[in-house]
């Protein structure tokens, strides 16, 4: 089979087990996950993806496509089917005159950034830097800039993609606007993306942000303060917070903000909340953006073992509040941190039908992020999840889809809300058969 794939002129190279890197190729950046493809081709352009897909078809083989590998589902990996592994495509190009930028499904963000931010350009990303841009935009993508610029699908100015019957499109607002509109959130459900092109904004290159770290005993106090000083600030004020272990291991809160607007501007809007309460370390400074990009890539090394939860909520009530602290006071891992990423600006005010990109509105994506090292205590912090999240999932208003886990299948008409049956016609326009449907899955209507 390995040999017949690669007699089809794909240029990648293809893996099966027993090969150099086969091993390698199928890691991903959740440790749990250790499937087996059958072959894993790396390709290298969109005629490889689009041999691959034919290829698949005649053999009826599962099918799972790899970006930056970051799902924490492990979605990139099949067992025994056919891994479209697309971490080779790694091309940028910036053309500054247009402010626009064309980029590979390879990259990840830390790469399309610093490609971007060289020219005063950027569009927004993630919060972890070895994110894939893939996964991410055709998700949705929340980040520092969504406030001033909307999610990253909202900058997205079209793609280059390969069918489910291997047919390479052009898909942008003159051709093919339905699944232009789909993949601005709908995920891989329509097609491997080969090629994305995005709307680039004049940015940077600093900004102002950084950490407040507070002991326990303020916690609740302190998100009581943030809930209101977070949306009391203008667009370029990005403020997240969440529950950590310092790297000394003391349990902490922190706020982290950004200030993305005119440096000058920072200190007026960040007062308020450097004034409040007694905090153990203020680390608020101006930092190139490339910096504040990767500022929470120490809280998410690649390779170890993780089980998420993830929802959006509207408030941060006290009662949520009570909730997340007792269970926060019992977590049995010190690396897995809870987190609070507020959705504002741009991001929520843009009208749901405008993507497919579901639930906008000014509120909190909340994950509760278990990370651990040793397989022996998959069992406890799965549990410690489960409960935490039984206890909130109630006061959760709708999902973001990048964020769903490996159980989360029957949630993923809450990431679409009002927008999920149009998905669905588009998918049975494109996909009748769910051949793409290592994702999170929107079924043919
Ligand atoms: C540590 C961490 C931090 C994160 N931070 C953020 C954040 O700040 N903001 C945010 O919005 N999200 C964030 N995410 C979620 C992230 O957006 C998703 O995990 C996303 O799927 C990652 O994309 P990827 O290309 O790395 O994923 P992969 O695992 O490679 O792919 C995931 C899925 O995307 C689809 N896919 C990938 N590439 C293509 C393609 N070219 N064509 C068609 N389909 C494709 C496939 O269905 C695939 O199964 C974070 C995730 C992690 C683990």
């Amino acid at each position: 089979m390995k040999t017949e794939l690669q007699r089809l002129q794909i240029k990648g190279t293809v893996l099966q087990s027993g090969d150099a890197g086969y091993d390698n190729a199928r890691k991903v950046w959740n440790g749990m996950i250790d499937r087996k493809p059958a072959l894993i081709a790396q390709c290298t352009n969109a005629d490889d993806i689009s041999e691959c897909v034919k290829f698949a078809r005649r053999h009826n083989m599962n099918v799972s496509v790899r970006g930056g590998g970051h799902n924490v589902a492990g979605n990139a990996v099949c067992d025994g089917g056919l891994m479209i592994d697309l971490s080779k495509m790694k091309e940028i190009k910036v053309d500054a005159a247009t402010k626009t930028a064309t980029a590979e499904p390879g990259v990840i963000l830390r790469e399309f950034d610093a490609a971007t931010i060289q020219h005063g350009l950027a569009t927004t990303g993630g919060t972890v830097s070895d994110t894939g841009l893939a996964g991410l935009t055709l998700g949705g993508g929340l980040g520092w800039l969504m406030g001033k610029y909307g999610v990253t699908a909202d900058n997205l100015l079209g793609a280059d993609m390969v069918l489910a019957d291997g047919e390479k499109v052009t898909v942008d607002e003159k051709n093919h606007p339905d699944l232009y509109w789909a993949i601005r959130g709908g995920g891989g459900n329509f097609g491997i993306v080969s090629k994305f092109k995005y709307q680039l904004h004049s940015f940077g290159p600093n900004v102002v942000a950084g950490m407040i770290l507070y002991p326990m005993e303020q916690a609740k106090a302190v998100m009581q303060f943030y809930r209101e000083y977070a949306r009391s600030m203008p667009d370029e004020l990005m403020a997240y917070s969440g529950f950590i272990v310092s790297p000394d291991g003391m349990p902490v809160t922190f706020v982290l903000p950004a200030w993305l607007g005119d440096l000058k501007d920072a200190d007026k809007h960040l007062a308020p909340l450097r004034a409040f309460g007694t905090p153990i370390a203020d680390m608020i400074t101006e930092m190139p953006y490339t910096a504040l990009q990767s500022i929470l890539d120490a809280a998410a090394p690649a390779g170890i073992r993780r089980y998420w939860k993830s929802g959006y909520f509207t408030e941060l009530t006290d009662e949520l509040l009570d909730i997340v602290l007792k269970h926060v006071a019992t977590r049995p891992s010190p690396l897995s941190p809870v987190l609070f990423f507020h959705m504002r600006g741009v991001a929520a005010r843009t009208p749901t039908e405008a993507t497919a990109f579901g639930n906008r509105r000014d509120q909190w994506d909340s994950d509760i992020i278990s990370q651990w090292l040793d397989p022996a205590d998959d069992e406890k912090n799965i549990t410690w999840t489960r409960n935490f999240w039984k206890e909130i999932e109630p006061l959760t208003d709708g999902v973001y889809v990048n964020h769903l886990g490996s159980d989360d299948d029957p949630r993923v008409a809450n990431a679409y809300g009002s927008n999920f049956e149009r998905l669905k016609a588009i998918k049975k326009k494109y996909d009748p058969d769910n051949f793409f449907r290592m994702n999170n899955n929107i079924k043919p209507a």
